[in-house]
């Protein structure tokens, strides 16, 4: 059965459209899901590049290998390409750099049920996600899964592994981060710190070049020490408010950090305590040493509005058991705090939302870099669909569609070090593109593997959903990448029913 449907699958990524668009007469042929080719031609597509520039086409795009040959505008000769083995015809398609999900964990299990990675690559190169940042998982594993990916033996968007570095004395935090660079870590993350120990690990992370994210947390250290010891990236938004504060937090007196609900329920409130005039003071100081900001808005939504975090359509397929058992309200595992949500909870975090919003486009008008990001697989976020949520929320805080882009791709390139190779249209550059046949500036949920319902003719019509995602040269159908995360979670959901 799953053979026929895969020779369906791959019938229908052989099918042939003519070319209408400026007369030309091409056609797709010799692509086939899942592969990399000596000599890729992408025709007559329309490209929205990662630099903040607005969208310029057709042109055509030549892919040796892994990266990207050549740029030039589309050659309208007839047989232009026809001895051309692999030819993917793009004519009313625009192309893009593939997405950088910078903040993700991999996660190959949830509330103890196994959950493999496959389902998140899978969902993520679906959602045009082509690299990620993993800040904080088990590296015994996630250095082995780089190591695969870089070799194209496993379907799977590029990792890039950060590691937490910890100690209980600055020299510990040193050894920490030696640690770190001799097992090949990619950079380090903190949270939780200690100001002496966070300045000696900052101080060892730069002397052996690694970056350092860092999710402040409600701890000693906020904003005014990320700027003072060169932290690349915060994390989330901690430590910025934190920084605007007269004094300590306002917390009531009966909170505890490490209850869930405490916390979630009050860490948005800083927002409204923070004094505007010592808020644009940070974040003026934040661009002047440099510092990117990973906002990761999507991450808490649910606290605006429960019931719709609860209930996401994309969820009755495509989410996972284990992850749907994380999900349910519990003390016992992070973010899973959604016990007694009240209607206040979600006024409060809707009015935090405006004055964050309003802080990270300040933050991008001051010259600051904003990155894309999602820490999926927590508080109801699935992976990739909340990424691509997370682009619609920068366009609510006031970024246009073609700055949000811009953040998913040539920004997060920068605030990893990889601005030379990734996230760009240029030739020279990685191969990792990405194919949609709507526009995703008119409406950035065309990206969504779900598509968008619309109307034709009084008929119900599902538009958009990303076509192709390339990554270092190899060529995915998103659909069939798609239907296998369904039948992972229908047997997934089949095998607990049973168990
Ligand atoms: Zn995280």
């Amino acid at each position: 059965m799953k053979k026929i449907a895969m020779f369906v699958a791959i019938l229908a990524v052989l099918v042939i459209i003519p070319l209408t668009a400026l007369g030309l007469q091409a056609e797709s042929r010799g692509i086939e899901h899942g592969q990399r080719y000596d000599r890729l031609v992408i025709r007559n597509v329309i490209v929205i590049d990662g630099k903040g520039t607005p969208p310029r086409g057709p042109l055509d795009i030549v892919v040796e290998r892994n990266k990207i040959a050549a740029v030039s505008a589309a050659d309208a000769r007839p047989d232009a390409f026809k001895n051309e083995k692999h030819v993917l015809d793009g004519t009313g398609m625009y192309l893009l750099p593939g997405f950088i999900n910078s903040h993700v964990h991999l996660q190959d299990e949830r509330a103890g049920i196994p959950q493999p990675f496959e389902y998140e690559y899978k969902v993520w190169l679906s959602c045009g996600i082509t690299t990620i940042r993993d800040v904080g998982s088990d590296p015994k594993k996630t250095l082995v899964e780089r190591r695969k990916s870089q070799a194209g033996s496993i379907v799977a968007p590029r990792l890039y592994i950060y590691m937490v570095a910890a100690g209980d004395t600055p020299e510990e935090g040193r050894r920490a981060v030696r640690t770190i660079k001799e097992q090949g870590g990619d950079g380090v993350k903190i949270f939780g710190m200690d100001r002496d120990i966070m300045e000696a690990i900052v101080d060892e992370s730069k002397k052996l070049g690694l970056k350092v994210a860092h999710h402040v947390g409600v701890e000693e250290t906020d904003a005014r020490d990320v700027v003072a010891f060169g932290v690349s990236t915060v994390e989330h938004w901690y430590g910025v408010p934190d920084a605007a504060l007269k004094g300590s937090q306002n917390f009531p007196p009966s909170y505890n950090y490490n209850n869930e609900s405490d916390r979630f329920r009050w860490a948005g409130r800083l927002w409204r305590e923070a004094d505007p005039a010592k808020l644009e003071a940070i974040l003026t100081e934040m661009v002047a040493k440099g510092v990117a900001w990973n906002p990761t808005f999507s991450t808490y939504e649910a606290c605006r509005d429960m019931t719709l975090a609860r209930n996401l359509p994309w969820f009755k397929e495509y989410l996972h058991p284990a992850l749907e058992e994380y999900f349910k309200p519990s003390p016992a595992r992070h973010g899973a705090f959604s016990w007694g949500w009240s209607t206040e909870d979600e006024i409060a975090w809707k009015e935090n939302y405006r004055i964050w919003m309003k802080a990270v486009r300040d933050f991008a008008d001051k010259g600051g870099l904003v990155g894309a990001a999602d820490d999926a697989g927590f508080i109801y976020t699935l992976y990739g669909f909340t990424y691509l949520r997370e682009l619609e929320l920068l366009q609510e805080a006031g970024f246009h569609p073609i700055d949000v882009i811009q953040c998913a791709t040539g920004n997060n390139a920068k605030l990893m070090g990889l601005e030379d190779q990734l996230g760009r249209v240029r030739p020279g550059f990685l191969a990792d593109l990405i194919l949609i046949d709507e526009n995703p500036l008119a409406n950035l949920k065309y990206l969504y593997p779900t598509g968008v319902l619309d109307l034709k003719d009084g008929k119900e019509i599902v538009r958009g959903g990303i076509k192709w995602t390339i990554k270092d040269g190899i060529v995915y159908h998103t659909s069939t990448l798609m239907r296998d995360v369904k039948d992972m979670v229908s047997k997934a959901r089949a095998e607990r029913k049973n168990s």
